[in-house]
């Protein structure tokens, strides 16, 4: 396995491969989620790239940038592990060149959920992305179902920009108390940890009536909002059922849905999301 530092470094480890390539971009804390999209990349493509950059365009100022876990050689054996060809893993001045003006905006899509709590965040990822996507130039790229919404914004980031890249997105992997795996999880204090799984609690209340056939979907919001007021350490930012395409809040679920929560505990903030129909 190949770790390149700048640009023309990747580039030129790049013309090297034979294709498909399949690309998974991280901010590394390389876990098991990570590992799932890079074992579907290894499956599918004859190359692996994949990406280890916290990327300070989707950290606002007061955000945990700064206190996001960093293990770049522990992140390095999981990628060799997991079978990638080449890891890009730059610092932020090889990524954003002296002088760096251009961001990508994506619109209504960016401005809602994450982006209405996290303004610029997807400015920020949009930008990164397809910055990489310019130096990898990937056939396929692994994004992960856990952070549904920056899927549906790469989705549509590549269909308006012409970006040729097929974007593959992968189950969410779980804890067996079904938490999904985030590098964010180390920071929960122990008792924080215990009350975590009440994301994904709320969100099975929010599968079962949907699956006995409720589709009012200010009814499955509530099933939200009861079952996180139920957790004391937990304080919901969001809940939201919404056109999957648009990511507009639906009335009624009569097309195909992205329920999706954010969770403020005093130690971070958790995310979670489920596909519906
Ligand atoms: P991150 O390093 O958090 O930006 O994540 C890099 C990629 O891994 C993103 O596409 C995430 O959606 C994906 N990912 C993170 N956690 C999980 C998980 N628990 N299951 C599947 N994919 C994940």
């Amino acid at each position: 396995m190949e770790v390149v530092r700048d640009r023309s470094a990747l580039r030129i480890a790049r013309a090297d491969l034979p294709g498909p390539v399949g690309f998974v971009p991280t901010l590394g804390a390389i876990h098991a989620g990570h590992e799932s999209l890079l074992r579907r990349a290894r499956d599918e493509n004859a190359s692996v790239v994949a990406s280890l950059f916290v990327n300070p365009l989707q950290f606002r100022p007061g955000e945990d940038f700064e206190r996001y876990p960093r293990d770049e050689p522990g992140d390095l054996e999981r990628f060799a592990a997991a079978g990638a060809d080449v890891v890009f893993a730059p610092d932020v001045s090889a990524v954003y060149p002296s002088g760096f003006t251009t961001s990508v905006d994506v619109g209504p899509l960016g401005a809602v959920l994450e982006g209405s709590v996290r303004p610029g965040h997807f400015r920020g990822v949009a930008t990164v992305v397809t910055i990489l996507f310019g130096l990898v130039r990937p056939d396929r790229a692994y994004f992960g179902q856990k952070d549904g919404q920056q899927a549906i914004i790469v989705e549509r980031l590549v269909r308006d920009l012409a970006l040729f890249v097929e974007v593959v997105v992968c189950p969410t992997v779980r804890e067996p108390d079904g938490l999904a795996l985030s590098s964010r999880n180390v920071h929960l204090t122990p008792e924080e940890r215990r009350a975590a799984p009440v994301l994904v609690r709320a969100l099975s209340r929010v599968d079962e009536a949907y699956r006995s056939g409720e589709r009012d979907a200010e009814r499955l919001r509530q099933l939200i909002r009861e079952e996180i007021a139920s957790e004391p350490l937990a304080s919901l930012e969001y809940a939201s059922v919404a056109d999957r395409e648009t990511l507009q809040e639906l009335q009624v679920v009569d097309r195909g849905a992205l329920v999706s929560l954010a969770v403020r505990f005093p130690s971070t903030r958790l995310i979670d999301c489920l596909p519906l129909a």
